[in-house]
């Protein structure tokens, strides 16, 4: 062997291949024919691919050198052979010496055994492993990194053409990549089952002509489209205002004008790539790396440049562009925020996110929306495409892309038994939720957006327990004016109709970050700067939000509520604003409420220990049990991983509430609870065997929590928590659910 391929050896080489794909012949003799190509340029006797039959199986599709009566007949485990650890690691195997190698399988059938020199060389697309081109000679030697690298660029070739349909559009056993029915495992964010087609928040580029029809051309493509990115990084830069976000942009800016990146793919042009090829190779190579490093902080940065070449595959392409969003669609993405997310507006049927955490306030507006959520599903991004059928199992934290008719099926059956408990839950909405013990509970739903108060009734909620005013502040691209405010409080009030609506003053900061406000450097955000703290700290838009709460009600009854409150100080300072507010309308002459009901969140654990004379004070509480649970047990709300540790029925942390509900009784203080714990029925009931009366919660949550709080008895909880903690037992969960199913 002494031919090695140079740079214009493998543009001839991918020249004869394009010839090769542009005839009109099968897929079988398009594989045929590459392998022949590829062993005749290379001057190697033995060129083979494997393609994955299946995620676990590689089966031989094609050789030139070993017995064609192997093709389709070997097969071999991800985990076995040379073959399969090229495709396992998504590295390159060069070896002189095959068969002492390890890891190594003789295969008899394929006559392998006369052959020394191995080189595999992964076919992947994006990180995603879709099999291993090999070259086998008889000479002992390795191939040259010349000659590995022209594999490589052919491998990615082959990875675009598998993508496409193109070398298996005739063969049945294995389809294109984006064709396949996939199944992806989450975690419940919200329960609900959906159906519709995938639409994609960040679109994925399709790269359709993986060849350089002119490299000079494409060369001068490329370094447009580098221009243009580097222009639209600069403007970022002027754009960034915190230093997480410079860091990332100075990441960004970084990579774009990195010359090595730039040389890489400058040199797979010249070895017969197009542009967007060129970047998709290295972004494979990246992301294929990505997989491996084990440093989170090297790994956010192979993301930074994983997101650099997406962009500069958008503007190669003019792809990305966001399709118009189809009817019922699902929104698939890594990750959502919830100004995004509200952007998207109600029209979305269901969300899958591939990180994305339950205790986000993304998860809390799909809950508020009703529409099932399913986070942490691995590699959906990569995996769906816009307008792929998708049906979600919020039930059971399941995904089904492109499902088959079995699924479907399935699916069907699933959606009828859920509209016959809507029916159910619908035949209790206007009966009290009192339990068999003959205590009845308040049910208030939680809300946000004018499009919420249409629930109201059909929800059977008494009042709006919980209005997260920031959503409507997180909704627009700039600050909303005192009379905008006042029109829309004024409209939720009439929309309620006579029924009570607690509005929450602002609670922006933690992850609730307004679009066309400053953003602050915190090092930790949900501890930092943020809801009452800021109201109190610049006190201009909490004025101009109780006026406009004040001047909305004029002759019907206020209730507003500061959010995380964590000491008594805060509360009456805030209550001093709202005292303000009042009189600068009487002075105005305005009409004032007919009353006025002021409260707060207990959200920190210290509100629970204030003095007595706070819970004298303060006309009503409201547990936000989302935050309060954070903090009890120092677990981010957003951080799965810590998040899932720990159970709100934890004996601690029910004995608190239970403390709390105690303090409220002796002080004749109204006490509610509008975390969306709330809203789950097993919860719910616990939270009322612990001694709340009013629970506030996502519409939808109204119908299974009544119906549940209506056939117990929350005596009998009571004592079988109780029995539970005298026990030690560390969560009452396992109890509670043993003693309802025994009930039912
Ligand atoms: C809570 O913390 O429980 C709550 C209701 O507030 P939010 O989820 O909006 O922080
Ligand atoms: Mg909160």
């Amino acid at each position: 062997m002494n031919a090695v391929p140079t740079e214009t050896e493998s543009r001839k080489l991918l020249g004869r291949l394009r010839a090769a794909m542009a005839e009109d012949s099968t897929g079988q003799a398009r594989l045929d024919k590459i392998v022949e190509l590829i062993a005749s340029s290379m001057v190697t006797e033995v060129c083979s691919i494997y393609l994955f039959r299946d995620e676990e199986t590689l089966e031989l599709c094609a050789t030139e050198g070993l017995n064609a009566e192997a093709v389709h007949q070997t097969r071999m485990r991800l985990s076995e052979g040379l073959v399969g650890r090229v495709a396992r690691r998504g590295k390159v195997v060069n070896t002189a010496d095959a068969p002492s190698t390890r890891g190594f399988r003789y295969m008899p059938e394929t006559g392998e055994e006369v052959y020394s020199a191995f080189c595999g060389v992964p076919i992947q697309r994006l990180g995603t492993p879709m099999g291993v081109l090999v070259v086998q000679s008889k000479d002992a030697r390795e191939y040259s990194e010349d000659e590995i690298y022209a594999l490589e660029v052919v491998a990615m070739v082959l990875a675009e053409m598998t993508e496409l349909g193109e070398l298996t559009s005739n063969d049945d056993f294995v389809m294109a990549r984006h064709q396949q029915p996939a199944m992806f495992r989450g975690i419940v964010g919200q329960e609900g089952v959906a159906m519709g087609p995938v639409y994609l928040h960040e679109p994925r580029v399709v790269v359709t002509n993986p060849f350089s029809d002119d490299p000079e051309q494409e060369l001068k493509r490329m370094e447009d489209a580098l221009d243009t990115l580097r222009i639209s990084v600069d403007q970022m830069l002027k754009g960034a205002s915190s230093k997480d976000e410079l860091e990332v942009v100075e990441t960004f800016r970084m990579f774009a004008n990195s010359r090595g990146w730039r040389k890489r793919m400058e040199a797979d042009i010249a070895s017969g790539l197009s542009a967007e090829a060129a970047v998709e190779k290295e972004q494979s190579t990246a992301r294929a790396r990505m997989s491996q490093v084990p440093d989170a902080y090297l790994r956010d940065r192979l993301h930074d440049l994983d997101d650099l070449s997406n962009r500069l595959l958008r503007i190669l392409t003019g792809q990305g562009e966001r399709a118009e969003m189809p009817k019922n669609a699902i929104l698939v993405a890594r990750n959502i925020g919830p100004a995004e997310l509200l952007d998207y507006g109600r029209a979305l049927k269901g969300i899958v996110l591939e990180e994305g955490s339950v205790g986000s306030h993304a998860a809390v507006i799909a809950r508020a929306w009703a529409i099932p959520l399913i986070i942490n599903a691995d590699n959906i991004t990569t995996e769906a495409l816009t307008g792929d059928m998708v049906m979600i199992d919020g039930d059971q934290g399941i995904v089904h892309l492109r499902p088959d008719e079995s699924v479907k099926t399935a699916f069907s059956d699933k959606v009828a038994m859920q509209t016959a408990a809507q029916e159910r839950y619908a035949s209790i909405r206007d009966e009290p939720a009192t339990a068999q013990c003959d205590s009845t509970v308040a049910l208030h739903m939680n809300a946000g957006l004018m499009a919420d108060l249409p629930s109201l009734p059909s929800s059977g909620a008494e009042g709006v327990g919980l209005f997260r005013t920031e959503l409507q502040f997180l909704v627009r691209n700039q600050m909303p004016r005192r009379a905008e405010l006042v029109a829309l409080y004024q409209r939720v009030v009439d929309a309620a109709q006579g029924k009570p609506v607690v509005f929450r003053t602002l609670d922006i900061g933690s992850d609730k970050v307004l679009p066309y406000m400053k953003p602050n450097d915190e090092p930790n955000p949900a501890l930092g700067w943020r809801a009452i703290r800021v109201g109190l700290d610049k006190p201009g838009v909490l004025r101009m939000q109780l006026q406009a709460l004040v001047r909305a009600h004029k002759g019907r009854p206020l209730h507003v509520m500061f959010p995380f409150v964590a000491q008594f100080d805060e509360y009456r300072a805030a209550q001093a604003e709202l005292d303000k507010a009042l009189e600068r309308e009487r002075i105005l002459g305005h009409a004032l409420p007919s009353e006025i009901h002021v409260g707060a969140m207990l959200e920190t654990p210290s509100l629970a220990f204030a003095p007595r004379k706070f819970y004298e004070e303060v006309e009503f509480l409201s547990i936000g049990g989302n935050d309060l649970k954070q903090f009890f047990f120092a677990a981010d709300r957003e951080n799965e991983r810590v998040r899932r540790r720990y159970d709100t029925l934890n004996v601690s942390f029910l004995s608190f509430i239970e403390q709390i509900v105690a303090r409220c009784v002796t002080t004749d203080t109204r006490l509610s609870f509008c975390g969306e714990d709330a809203g789950r029925p097993l919860e719910a009931v616990c939270l009322a065997a612990m001694g709340l009366r009013s629970l506030s919660m996502r519409p939808a949550s109204i119908g299974p929590v009544k119906h549940m709080l209506r056939r117990v008895n929350l005596d009998e909880v009571k004592a079988v928590i109780d029995t539970a903690r005298a026990e030690g037992h560390q969560s009452v969960r396992p109890a509670v659910t043993e003693f309802l199913r025994s009930r039912k």
